[in-house]
C-alpha cells in the first residue's frame, strides 16, 4: 500500500519580486543606513550593465563591491570576501549573479558571524558540521535561472585542497528577498540556458523519482514543472529568442523547482547531485552537465527500485499510454535522453571527459564525502554508485 505523507514544516520567508525593472526597488528593500557589500562573479554583471543598474538604485546607500566569485564558488574566495566585509564594516550583502554567486553569498553571510573556523559549518570530510546561529542579512538579484538558490536555504561550496564540493543549509541563509527580472536572462549564452533548464529538470526529478508516496500535490506539481521544462526548454535555449513570456516561465519554473515545496512530506533522492559533484570537482564540468551525463544511467540502473514512479513518469510527463510497464519506462528514458540532447546536453560520462580509470577516484571521493549510502532508501551503496558511473560511461543512446 502506498505510504501517506510524512509530517512536515514548511518555512520559506523569501520575498520574491518578479517582473520588469524590479531592481529599482532595491532602495526600499534594503533598510536605510545599511552599508551594502555587493557580491558578484566573473564580470558578466559589469559587462551587461546590471551592476550599474543596482548601484543606481542604491545611490542613497553606501555600497562596496566584491567580484570574482567563481562558477562553483570556492571556500578560499568566499573567505576573502568575509575579510573584505569585516574590514569595510559592512552590514548587508547583496548577491548579483547566478547560483554560484548566491551560494557563495550564503556562505559569506554565515561565515562572517560564525564563532570558530568557518570550515566547521560543513560536515562530510571537511569540517565538524556545526550549526549556524546567525548570518548577515542579504538579498539577491538573480541573473541565471537554474539552481533555485534564490528561494532556498542551501548552498554548495568547493574546497579545492580537499577536492570536495560540499553543501550546507540553514534557515539563517534564506535570502530576505530575491529579484527575478526575466529580461536579465537575455544575455545568457546557449550553454548556460541549457544548463539552467537541465539543473531545474533534475531538481524536480530528484524530488519525484522515489518510491511512491500518496502526495498528490507534490506529484502533480512536479509533473507539471517537468512538462513545462520539456515544452519550453528547446525554445529557451535558442539564445536569440528574446521572448518575455517564455523567459518568465523559464525563470519561475526554475525557482519553484527547488524552493522546497515539492519535497515536503515526501522522500527525495539527491544521488545524481552527489555523483555529479564529484565529477565537477575532478574536472570542472559544469554542474548541470555532470547531472545530465548521469541521469540516463541513474534511471537505467535504478529501474527496478523506482519502477512504479518511472511508470507514472512515463504516463503523466511523457503521455505514454501504450505497451507494458517496462516498455513505457524504456520509452520514457529514451525520450528523456532525446530531450537532453535536443538542448545540447551530454547524456553520458564520456561526453564530459570522464574515463574508466577515473571511476575508482570518484567512488573513493563519494565515500570520503559521506555518500556511501544515498537515495531515498539509503540503499545506493558505493557499489551501486560505481555501477551508475560505469553504466554512464558506456551508455550511448
Ligand atoms: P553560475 O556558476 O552561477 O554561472 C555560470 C556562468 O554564467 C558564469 O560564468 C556567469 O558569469 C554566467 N552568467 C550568469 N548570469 C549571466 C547572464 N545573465 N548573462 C551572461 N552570463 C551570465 O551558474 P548556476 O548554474 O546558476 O550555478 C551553479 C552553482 O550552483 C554550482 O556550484 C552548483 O553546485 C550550485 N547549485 C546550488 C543549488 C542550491 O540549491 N543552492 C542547487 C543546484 C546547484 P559571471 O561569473 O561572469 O557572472
Ligand atoms: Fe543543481
Amino acid at each position: 500500500m502506498e505510504k501517506a505523507m510524512s509530517d512536515f514544516v514548511y518555512y520559506n520567508p523569501v520575498k520574491i519580486l518578479f517582473g520588469r525593472n524590479k531592481i529599482s526597488e532595491l532602495q526600499t528593500l534594503i533598510p536605510d543606513g545599511k552599508k551594502v557589500l555587493i557580491i558578484y562573479g566573473g564580470g558578466s554583471v559589469k559587462r551587461f550593465g546590471t551592476l550599474d543598474r543596482v548601484k543606481e538604485a542604491l545611490k542613497h546607500h553606501i555600497v562596496g563591491e566584491f567580484g570574482g566569485i567563481e562558477a562553483n564558488p570556492t571556500f578560499k574566495t568566499c573567505m576573502e570576501a568575509v575579510k573584505y566585509f569585516k574590514e569595510g564594516r559592512y552590514d548587508y550583502l547583496l548577491a548579483v549573479g547566478g547560483g554560484s554567486v548566491i551560494d557563495g553569498t550564503k556562505f559569506i553571510a554565515a561565515a562572517i558571524e560564525f564563532d570558530g573556523d568557518p570550515k566547521d559549518i560543513f560536515a562530510k570530510g571537511v569540517g565538524k558540521g556545526l550549526p549556524i546561529e546567525s548570518a548577515v542579512p542579504f538579498g539577491t538579484v538573480l541573473t541565471l535561472p537554474a539552481t533555485g538558490s534564490e528561494m532556498n536555504d542551501g548552498s554548495v561550496i568547493t574546497f579545492e585542497e580537499e577536492q570536495a564540493k560540499i553543501s550546507f543549509g540553514s534557515p539563517h541563509v534564506y535570502p530576505e528577498f530575491s529579484i527575478l527580472e526575466p529580461e536579465l536572462t537575455y544575455t545568457l549564452p546557449k550553454r548556460q540556458l541549457a544548463n539552467g533548464v537541465t539543473d531545474a529538470f533534475v531538481h524536480v526529478i530528484e524530488q519525484y523519482l522515489t518510491y511512491p508516496v500518496n502526495g498528490k500535490v507534490q506529484d502533480e506539481f512536479a509533473e507539471g514543472l517537468l512538462r513545462i521544462l520539456i515544452d519550453i526548454g528547446p525554445s529557451v535555449v535558442d539564445e536569440d529568442h528574446h521572448d518575455y513570456a517564455l523567459r518568465s516561465n523559464y525563470m519561475w519554473t526554475a525557482t519553484l523547482a527547488l524552493n522546497r515545496l515539492l519535497s515536503r512530506g515526501v522522500p527525495g533522492d539527491w544521488s545524481t547531485h552527489a555523483l555529479g559533484h564529484e565529477i565537477t570537482v575532478m574536472n570542472h564540468t559544469d554542474h548541470a552537465r555532470s547531472l545530465s551525463a548521469l541521469l540516463p544511467a541513474v534511471m537505467v540502473v535504478r529501474k527496478l527500485k523506482k519502477w512504479d514512479k518511472l511508470v507514472q513518469y512515463a504516463e503523466n510527463v511523457w503521455g505514454i499510454t501504450e505497451g507494458s510497464e517496462e516498455v513505457k519506462i524504456d520509452t520514457a528514458i529514451l525520450k528523456t535522453v532525446a530531450f537532453l540532447k535536443s538542448i545540447g546536453m551530454p547524456t553520458n560520462l564520456s561526453a564530459v571527459g570522464v574515463e574508466e580509470k577515473d571511476i575508482d577516484t570518484l567512488v573513493k571521493q563519494l565515500e570520503t564525502h559521506g555518500n556511501a549510502a544515498i537515495s531515498e532508501r539509503g540503499d545506493q551503496t558505493l557499489e551501486v554508485s560505481r555501477e551508475i558511473y560505469r553504466a554512464s560511461l558506456v551508455l550511448d543512446f
